[in-house]
């Protein structure tokens, strides 16, 4: 098969991830691959003229087959031939280009889209389409990857359908050939949405849209100290159009003020006073700084548009606020792709040549979605129409069927913006169902702690709860460091990163006695520990207890946190996003120098411990070679093929543009074949070839500000498990004060599995543990390892003689 792959409509970050998986896929499952170059635009354009290279190249490929694709790439060809196809200033009119191997090596780290992009006003008329399918026969393609947004993939329908009647035209014209008329009777079509706004229906994230969430929440970050310094408010207006998805969470991940989205409007007569009121109530309880996100379509219940300059109007004229207004703008759209912008493109595109191979004329176009983390194919017209949907209802003014077509994440992430944003004076619970709650961490620190901590604090204010932070862990606990936290003290933990309670890894067993006295001098009602493994293993031991403490009889909930990723049964654990992306622009840069040496491998040693979940997705996201997990582990079989496959590498590099390659080995893969070990052995063995380095990232992978994903994770996690104590806090209450017994379910792990969020008693947890080894018995991210094996054609080069 021939395959061509296209980007179109607004450009975003991770396009490129796509085209190159799509690419390699495409050649390691013997179809040809082709880009098409400014979108559609490219299809109705064609190829004006064909080189004398480059029909050489097409008849060398013919003959060659995979591996000298792999080594020459025709795309290669082309540069020489007819110049740079990736810039396409001097493609000379080809823009359905054939595409090798190597030509898309480190697209990865690009932001915005390699092969252009353009909106094309001819492919929307019949004519235009027309053109646009005679080109694509004329090179022999009728199976097409649209990378794109609602429009791009309502383009790709609309040409799908219309296909037999335009090469029944182009055949009846005879600008075809009977033969190509019957070889192209159908369009096979795959749609992957790239937007940065997050806006299309049946998938969670739009390819894009983590990223510019990145670069939101980074100005936010930086607008916050200045804000801060002179206590001033500042409006700033993000991109959305029909989706306030961007504003919602940026809102959520920095903590903000208020919030503007089309899909929730306030109320038309009186939001100036309800947005004043809020801000005013914030500024009195001793807020230096005021940050309000406006989307750039949000509107009012009469769906007059808000924009920022009203909105600053209003808080320096009414609450005298010295107000700024910041447009973010085209700075969303980009900069380099965020660790999830990379990884999850990259199982798309493979998705997506996976679902135009097995697709026949009478099975539907396919759009590749995203559901909790989990790639699946949707029927692409069905998602396209869901989307318009949302467009319709707000002109209609139905909000709340606005709200119901988005994804159920996007009101509880609403649902959590007011729980946590907005102070309330008044507690929502009685008296009698307030509790006291302990708050502490354990283990080592992890992005997103401190913002579960946050959200913890503020529901619990808002409920009516005491919310208690225990330092340093359950050692600060037998010390009474245990301090009420307030409204106002929490502000700033959204974007800290490490822990601001103090943890460590010492478990209550230290001293259960003694714990069980303090649980019981301070009262506590329920226990939100957040933590890694060590927090697992500490509620084993609090449940395991409860027969002999009557203290531990009350609702304890483990969030894991920990950028191992090794607690069990749960898919995620704050701060491995965090650790992921830390990993990724580490990985950059060390790739850039290793590239600089041009022949370089670099050795980087990631952290871990026994679970290599950050290894191999940081492999994943860096495209990086090998990946040395603990899982596997490391023999001298291994190493031997692994120095085989780097010298056929190399040897395939052409002269001078021999490229720098990374390693990736987790510090506890193995005692004997250390990091330093495998550097010495590859500089030994790739004697002219390659020279090798090493580098620890070591404690750098804890990532210094949380990443937006792992803040976002976190309120929803933390919200939930505040809901969880509470209403087992309520069921005990209704059992006799001498003789309250706990339910088994009431210690408990919030986890992530699949699509949904599960709560799993710690007791249920065991079976799935490895204690020995701290982490789960079950790897599901392991099989990424074979991937990433796959994007290297490892198992094609370690075939050849
Ligand atoms: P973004 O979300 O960034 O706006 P988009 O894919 O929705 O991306 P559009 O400008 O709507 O952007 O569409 C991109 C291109 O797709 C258009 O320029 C046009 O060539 C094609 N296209 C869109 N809608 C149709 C249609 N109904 N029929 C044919 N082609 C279409």
């Amino acid at each position: 098969m021939k395959l061509a792959v296209l980007t179109s409509g607004g450009d975003s970050a991770g396009m490129n991830a796509v085209v190159r998986a799509v690419v390699k896929t495409a050649i390691a499952k013997g179809c040809e691959a082709w880009v098409v170059r400014e979108g559609y635009e490219g299809l109705v354009r064609g190829n004006a003229h064909e080189t004398q290279e480059v029909k050489d190249a097409r008849a060398s490929k013919d003959e060659a087959g995979f591996v000298h694709n792999l080594r020459f790439g025709d795309g290669e060809l082309l540069k020489d031939g007819t110049g740079d196809f990736i810039s396409g200033r001097t493609m000379r009119g080809r823009y359905i280009v054939r595409v090798g191997w190597d030509d898309v090596r480190g697209w990865f780290g690009e932001g915005g889209t390699l092969i252009g992009t353009a909106r094309s006003v001819t492919f929307r008329t019949t004519e235009g389409r027309q053109t646009a399918a005679h080109n694509m026969i004329k090179e022999g393609i009728d199976a097409l990857v649209v990378c794109g947004g609602d429009g791009s993939l309502t383009g790709a329908d609309v040409f799908r359908s219309e296909w037999p009647k335009h090469v029944e035209a182009l055949r009846s014209q005879d600008k075809i050939t009977e033969e190509q008329a019957k070889a192209h009777q159908h369009l096979r079509i795959v749609g992957l949405v790239g937007s940065i706004d997050n806006d299309m229906a049946m998938t969670d994230m739009t390819i894009g849209a983590p990223t510019a969430l990145h670069r939101i929440c980074e100005a936010i970050d930086n607008i916050n100290s200045t804000a801060y310094s002179h206590s001033r408010a500042f409006v700033l207006e993000v991109m959305g159009r029909h989706c306030g998805w961007l504003a919602l969470m940026a809102g959520v991940s920095s903590g903000a003020d208020f919030i503007f989205i089309p899909e929730n409007p306030p109320e038309a007569d009186n939001w100036e006073d309800r947005m004043c009121s809020a801000i005013q109530s914030h500024r009195e309880i001793g807020q230096r700084k005021t940050i309000v996100i406006v989307a750039e379509g949000a509107l009012d219940s009469a769906l007059k548009p808000i924009c920022a300059d009203h909105v600053k109007d209003v808080l320096a004229n009414r609450l005298g606020l010295d107000t700024r207004v910041t447009t973010l703008g085209h700075t969303q759209r980009g900069g380099v792709p965020c660790a999830y912008d990379r990884i999850m493109p990259t199982l798309q595109g493979i998705e997506a040549v996976e679902a135009l191979l097995e697709s026949t004329p009478e099975t539907p176009s396919y759009m590749i979605g995203v559901r909790e983390n989990k790639i699946h194919r949707v029927p692409l017209m069905e998602a396209v129409a869901k989307t318009r949907e949302v467009a319709t209802a707000i002109a209609a003014k139905d909000f709340a069927r606005a709200m119901s077509l988005r994804d159920p994440e996007f009101a509880e992430a609403l649902e959590g913006f007011y729980t946590t944003s907005v102070f309330e004076k008044e507690p929502k619970l009685p008296h009698h169902l307030r509790m006291r709650v302990g708050i502490m961490h354990v283990g080592a620190p992890a992005g997103g702690m401190n913002a579960a901590t946050r959200t913890a604090v503020r529901y619990c204010l808002r409920q009516g709860h005491k919310p208690f932070a225990i330092h340093n862990g359950f050692l600060g606990l037998l010390d009474d460091n245990v301090h009420q936290l307030s409204w106002l003290g929490v502000d700033t933990w959204m974007t800290r990163g490490g822990s601001e309670l103090g943890t460590n890894r010492k478990l209550p067993d230290i001293d259960m006695g003694a714990v069980a006295a303090k649980f019981q001098q301070y009262n506590f009602h329920a226990l939100l520990m957040i933590g890694g493994f060590e927090a697992f293993n500490a509620l084993l031991l609090l449940d395991n207890a409860r027969p002999h403490y009557p203290a531990f009889q009350i609702p304890m909930v483990h969030l894991p946190a920990t950028i191992s990723n090794n607690v069990p049964v749960t898919e995620f654990s704050l701060g491995s996003d965090t650790s992921l992306n830390a990993l990724v622009s580490a990985c950059d840069a060390l790739k850039q120098s290793a590239s600089a040496s041009r022949n370089r491998v670099f050795v980087v040693e990631t952290q871990g411990g026994k679970c290599g979940y950050i290894a191999t997705m940081g492999a994943l996201a860096t495209g990086a070679v090998i990946v040395y997990t603990p899982e596997r582990g490391i023999d001298l079989d291994m190493l031997r093929r692994d120095v085989k496959f780097l010298k056929r590498r190399y040897n395939l590099d052409q002269k001078g543009k021999a490229e720098g390659r990374l390693v990736l080995r987790n510090e506890c893969s193995s005692d004997v074949y250390t990091t330093d070990f495998i550097k010495k052995m590859f500089r030994e063995e790739g004697g002219s070839l390659f020279d090798s380095r090493a580098a620890q990232l070591g404690h750098t992978l804890q990532g210094g500000i949380p990443s937006p994903m792992d803040r976002t994770r976190a309120v929803r996690l933390s919200l939930k498990s505040m809901a969880f104590m509470e209403k087992h806090h309520q069921e005990l209450l209704r059992q006799s004060p001498r003789a309250r017994q706990a339910s088994y379910e009431s210690a408990a792990v919030i986890t992530i599995q699949g699509s949904t969020v599960k709560w799993v008693p710690v007791q249920e947890m065991v079976a799935h543990a490895d204690m020995q080894n701290r982490r789960g018995k079950d790897a599901p991210w392991e099989k990424y390892q074979d991937l990433v094996e796959q994007l290297v054609a490892r198992p094609q080069l370690l075939q050849r003689d």
